[in-house]
């Protein structure tokens, strides 16, 4: 079974509303005459009105960057799906690991926010990843299976089977160094065989996983010839159009 390639942006807390629409409006022409690769950007909260509205009907696709796992209440400062889902968003990012890292989100708050992302109608990208000292101590399936098992519990085969995953590893995040094709490699494949131990057959073969972590114009065409790397989550490089149409243009079978 051949998966769609799937490129997303993470524009992390960068970019306000109106560079926000600079650059979606610098994407939706550079990228205007590719349809062979699934594409979206995550801006912040704040530029979500802009870039949805520049964004419709260019077949670039709008996620948010996390989401509460309530649908609304007594949550300052919060965003929940449904909020997001009326913007035009069609993806959320959850768990990405600045969110473990810096908001001390555990497996169990992700699993809740992949719930409350398919009750709004959002598709979630999942993010999982080591860091340097588990994939030192050989830790790297211990840690990627935990993270998998509490972060999909309770999901149908259907839910599992559209989501994506987005593999990064902790230590290629913002740092410059990448894992090599083959590192991706080994550990999609690790990921795919996990699903396909633990869901119904069509569901391994279905979902799309995403490498992230430093991947740029240079090294993103390598990285995604691999056979279980279906696209790549991009940080630093999806700030410019330029290198993020390059990245996406790579992804092209
Ligand atoms: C990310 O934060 O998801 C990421 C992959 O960042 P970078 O590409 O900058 O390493």
């Amino acid at each position: 079974m051949s998966r769609r390639p799937f490129v997303a942006g993470n524009w992390k807390m960068n970019k306000g509303p109106n560079e926000a629409d600079a650059l979606a409006r610098a994407l939706k022409a550079a990228l205007a005459n590719q349809s062979a690769v699934d594409v979206a950007v995550a801006p912040t909260y704040v530029a979500l009105p802009a870039v949805t509205s520049r964004l419709k009907h260019s077949g670039i696709h709008v996620a948010a960057q996390d989401i509460h796992p309530s649908v609304s209440g007594a949550f300052t400062g919060a965003i929940g799906g449904e909020m997001v889902r009326q913007l035009g968003c069609t993806y959320t990012l959850v768990g990405h690991s600045e969110r473990r890292s810096l908001w001390n989100e555990d497996d169990a708050l992700i699993n809740s926010k992949v719930h409350a992302a398919f009750r709004s109608g959002l598709l979630p990208i999942i993010c999982i990843g080591e860091t340097l000292s588990q994939r030192d101590g050989n830790q790297v399936e211990q840690v990627l299976g935990a993270q998998l098992a509490k972060g999909l519990e309770g999901l149908e085969a259907d839910q599992v089977a559209s989501l994506t995953l987005a593999y990064e590893p902790v230590w290629a995040i913002g740092t410059g160094r990448t894992a090599s094709p083959e590192q991706a490699q080994d550990t999609h494949q690790f990921i795919r065989r996990w699903l396909s131990v633990n869901f119904p057959d069509f569901v391994s073969k279905a979902v799309r996983i995403q490498y992230g972590g430093s991947v740029k114009p240079g090294n993103a065409a390598a990285l995604m010839a691999k056979p279980d790397v279906d696209g790549a989550l991009v940080g630093g490089a999806a700030l410019q159009a330029d290198s993020f149409a390059a990245i996406v243009l790579a992804a092209v079978p």
